[in-house]
């Protein structure tokens, strides 16, 4: 088996297509070998040596040694240096590289190969021994960090002591002989630690990293961002090692990271930093302020240090080429690594960059505009899921803001919440119920938890592209980083802005837009959905098939509903109007009524709410169809349940509060979700679904008047169990019909149909479809009846049929296809068997899930129905299921 793949000098045994093999960051290196860009040369060890090294408890294939030293040997030949020589020794640097980008979870080692022999060939070879002693004892740290399990503070304390010794505050003021001593003291410190010397073999060195490496891929962040990301284990890592380029050489070396394009705004411009005389770790960790790449960037930032445009305005050129080649070559942004080694430019990385959904959007329209994908590409180019992010609220143009610092605009959006200074507390704060913005120095992938339950994340330290920047950008989270007045103390559970000083638990709103940081819960606003999300929606409406309408019952969620481009209303929960103040007595008294005559009387008094809501609805969907759901929930809901709000009710409606008593606990039932609900209610209770009947055609007439427009009403009954319950309550809302249409001398327009969403209903479709003209899949409770699984009461073990494994995602999340998904399928075979023509859509939470969607396409659903802030999830979902 080939273990091991070659790249560098204009060629590689590798090609990007082979990334499940080589990993990203392998599989991207031989393809800029191959495209003749600068990459220092190196080899892949593939990620079936990991999958090989778990299967057969940590060990190795027989024959991987001798590929890796024939590795070592191509290297070696191309730079013309030897692993462990002299005079003019190789180093390599060995980092990790998944399928999946895994940004900073696994470990990297650099600058191995050097010991005590071969520090002293780099001081000859680069004649600076301060830079040789230097990256000495930056390697030590490392590799005894990853390799050896030595913590990094063991170092940092020696290298601190030295500095105080010497009287200096930056390391840049350490001398060759002071980083000599400070090499002593590590490696006696490793001796300490480990109890066995600092390896000086080379080779030993090289097979301590590679096993490192691929045992961080079981490592606890590693794990847990899989979890998040659902990225699977078994994928396993890759190894590169490839000869180390220098970027801390002196005042004509430097390292960076760029992205082609803005990865906050997309727009397209080249857009990075970098640090003269550093290593790449230096740019990633934050430590330093860098300097933006581009003169453009540095004016526009008010940043005094100058650009690489100005300082190297030939490698600035060079590194403009290849990053246009790049672009053309892969179609899309890409985030770079970089490292300049004495005027030289080498590329250490290349890949399509995470940017925020507003990026994203951005870049796939202009890239569709400039013909360099086509529409549908770029329909294709965008996570559903992402779209969450632009509707999230900014903050209100016209709020007052009360800005206390400013720093970077690192991750867009308004977020607002307590104060926390560590992840710990902020999953306490979380799982309290309480919602928190992340302040941190700065943070590091151990943050990953905090960062993920935080509404918003901030820094005091760190670029555009340190750790929070790139994360919070990936999950959509709002994020300023580098607000460099900040202090925080995180033991003390300060912050402290000129004197002024903030406590965990005081709110504070950060604008991640503008990189504002305000004291106080500042006004936000809903936003602007135009521009480029307007654009790529109307591609995607080009090619989608199904319609999305929205579940929505008040006014408002209807005008978002309109707003974000629903196409009707799929779903109006009747209940939710009967809980309003001036109703619910109303809706009580009808519950305690004695007889027939008695609820009647009550019901005439709720008449005139139901119509005047369902008149709203028509009116704002203008035409469009509205699926209206008779009462569904058990009555005891409308009852009062404490001893005190009993007397108070009892008080109101002039009853007796032990009849009030008597009657709840008449109506208490062990197990709610499958009993006096649904069309059960108007079965019991024929008058309540009449009188909702006559609303809506009272209010269907009424709107269609005022707004001059055809309505279509669509009548939905609830939970039924096949043709006969159904048809009894079809017959009322028929009758209904017929005595409104005589009243008033107009013809009615409009459907009776039902939900499927009992398992018996979705196998009995056939004869359902016989009188029911639509149905709509209620996959909430036909997940909770198909599994058995309580919708309520489901949290406290289902998350464990996931963890292990046993339930591929939570089915009320995601629709379960193998299960739930046949019944749907039965259902729509069945009915379309019986009435061809018939309606067909979905309206459990599943209608807003992109998965779930693509299931529905697959159907052959007509439309799916999800909350209003779904919408345009579900349109670009669909979308992309018909493509
Ligand atoms: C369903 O069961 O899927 C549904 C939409 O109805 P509800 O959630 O109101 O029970
Ligand atoms: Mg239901």
């Amino acid at each position: 088996t080939k273990w091991v793949l070659t790249f560098g000098d204009g060629r590689a045994e590798g090609r990007a297509e082979l990334r499940e093999l080589l990993g990203g960051k392998g599989a991207n290196l031989a393809e800029m070998a191959n495209l003749g860009l600068p990459v220092p040369p190196g080899y892949t060890i593939t990620t079936e040596v990991c999958t090989y090294y778990y299967d057969n408890g940590r060990s190795y294939p027989a024959d991987l040694a001798a590929q890796v030293d024939a590795g070592l040997e191509h290297i070696q030949t191309i730079t013309g240096r030897l692993f462990g020589d002299a005079d003019n020794p190789l180093l390599v640097s060995v980092r990790s590289g998944s399928r999946a980008s895994m940004p900073g979870m696994m470990d990297t080692i650099l600058n191995l190969g050097l010991n005590d022999v071969t520090v002293q060939g780099l001081a000859k070879g680069s004649d600076n021994p301060r830079f040789a002693y230097d990256s000495y004892r930056r390697f030590i740290q490392m590799y005894s960090n990853v390799v050896l399990d030595v913590s990094h503070h063991e170092f940092e304390d020696i290298l601190e002591m030295t500095k105080e010794r010497k009287g200096v505050s930056e390391d840049t003021e350490l001398t060759a002989d002071d980083l000599a001593k400070l090499v002593e003291a590590y490696k006696a410190k490793v001796l300490k630690a480990t109890g066995k010397p600092f390896p000086q073999d080379p080779r030993d060195q090289l097979w301590g990293a590679i096993g490192a490496v691929f045992s961080s891929w079981m490592n606890a962040r590693a794990i847990t961002y899989r979890r998040l990301n659902s990225i699977p284990e078994s994928w396993g890592t890759a190894v590169n090692v490839q000869a180390m380029v220098f970027g801390n050489m002196g005042d004509t070396s430097a390292t960076g990271v760029a992205f082609t394009r803005n990865p906050s705004t997309g727009e397209n411009r080249l857009y990075g930093e970098f640090l003269v005389n550093a290593q790449g770790e230096d740019v990633v960790a934050g430590i330093r302020t860098p300097q933006p790449i581009t003169e453009a960037s540095r004016i526009e930032g008010g940043v005094a240090a100058p650009s690489l445009e100005k300082r190297m305005p030939e490698v600035f050129a060079e590194f403009v080429r290849v990053s246009t080649v790049l672009e053309k070559h892969y179609r899309d942004m890409q985030d770079l690594e970089f490292t300049v080694e004495r005027g030289k430019l080498w590329m250490l990385q290349a890949r399509n960059g995470k940017r925020t959904a507003k990026a994203a959007l951005k870049i796939a329209v202009d890239l569709a505009s400039d013909g360099v994908l086509t529409r549908d590409e770029a329909v294709e180019r965008i996570d559903p899921a992402a779209l969450d992010q632009l509707l999230h609220p900014t903050i209100d143009p016209k709020a007052e803001r009360k800005v206390v610092a400013t720093g970077l605009p690192a991750s867009p959006g308004a977020a607002q919440g307590e104060l926390v200074f560590s992840s710990e507390t902020a999953e306490a704060a979380v799982a309290a119920g309480k919602k928190v913005i992340l302040a941190r120095t700065e943070t590091s992938p151990e943050d990953i938890n905090g960062m993920h339950v935080s509404q918003g994340i901030l820094t005091t330290r760190g670029g555009m592209t340190s750790h929070a920047a790139v994360v919070a950008r990936g999950m959509g989270k709002p994020c300023v980083s580098g607000a460099g007045a900040l202090r925080i103390n995180e033991k003390a559970g300060t912050l402290t802005i000129a004197g002024r000083v903030f406590n965990q638990g005081d709110i504070v709103t950060i604008d991640g837009s503008t990189g504002q940081v305000m004291e106080g819960a500042v006004p936000m606003v809903q936003p602007e959905l135009s521009g480029d999300f307007a654009t790529l929606m109307r591609w995607a409406d080009e090619v989608r098939r199904m319609g999305v309408r929205a579940n929505a019952e008040t006014p408002a969620d209807a005008r978002a509903a309109a707003r974000f481009g629903a196409e009707g209303i799929g779903l109006c929960r009747t209940e939710h109007m009967f809980f309003d103040e001036k109703r619910i007595v109303a809706v009580r008294e009808m519950i305690l009524a004695d007889d027939e005559a008695g609820r009647r009387k009550a019901l005439a008094k709720l008449l005139p709410f139901q119509r005047a809501d369902f008149v709203a609805l028509f009116e704002i969907m203008k035409g469009l169809p509205v699926t209206i759901r008779l009462l569904d929930p058990p009555l005891h809901e409308f009852l009062p349940h404490t001893e005190k709000d009993m007397q108070e009710v009892a008080g109101a409606l002039g009853v007796d509060v032990d009849k009030l008593r008597a009657r709840a606990a008449e109506l208490a039932e062990f197990n709610p979700m499958l009993g006096f609900r649904g069309c059960r209610l108007a079965i019991a209770y024929p008058e309540i679904a009449e009188m909702q009947a006559r609303a809506i055609f009272e209010a269907a007439i009424e709107a269609a008047k005022s707004t001059g427009q055809a309505v279509t009403a669509e009548v939905m009954v609830p939970l039924v169990i096949g043709k006969a319950d159904f048809d009894f309550v079809k017959a009322r809302i028929d009758a209904v019909a017929k005595e409104v249409e005589t009243e008033t001398g107009q013809k009615l327009t409009y459907q009776v149909g039902t939900m499927i969403e009992l398992p018996r209903a979705a196998l009995k479709a056939g004869e359902i479809a016989e009188t029911a003209e639509f149905f709509s899949f209620g996959t909430n409770d036909l997940t909770q009846t198909a599994l058995g699984i309580s919708r309520d009461d489901a949290a406290s073990f289902l998350t464990r049929y996931v963890d292990k494994k046993l339930l591929p995602k939570d089915p009320f999340v995601s629709i379960d296809r193998d299960g739930v998904g046949e019944l749907v399928q039965i259902g729509v075979e069945r009915g379309r068997a019986v009435r061809p023509k018939i309606k067909l859509g979905i309206c459990g939470e599943h209608g807003g899930d992109p998965e779930s969607v693509a299931f529905c396409e697959e159907v052959g659903l007509d439309y799916v129905s999800c909350s209003p802030f779904r919408v345009p999830i579900a349109r670009l979902a669909a979308a992309q299921a018909a493509l």
